[in-house]
């Protein structure tokens, strides 16, 4: 489902964001290392595809 932005505080992830909780991508990201907000990344490629 559609969250709130957040990206990851790892310099070794890809430099986008994620506002979807279901991102496989988003998943990834441990949640000791999820930041809110965009950090002014672009939005992560699967994330614009489920909307
Ligand atoms: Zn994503």
């Amino acid at each position: 489902m559609k969250v709130s932005a957040y990206h990851s505080s790892n310099p070794s992830d890809p430099d986008v964001y994620h506002d979807h909780s279901d991102c496989p991508s988003g998943q990834q990201i441990p949640a000791r290392n999820r930041v809110p907000g965009e950090g002014g990344y672009r939005r992560c490629v699967h994330c614009t595809s489920m909307g």
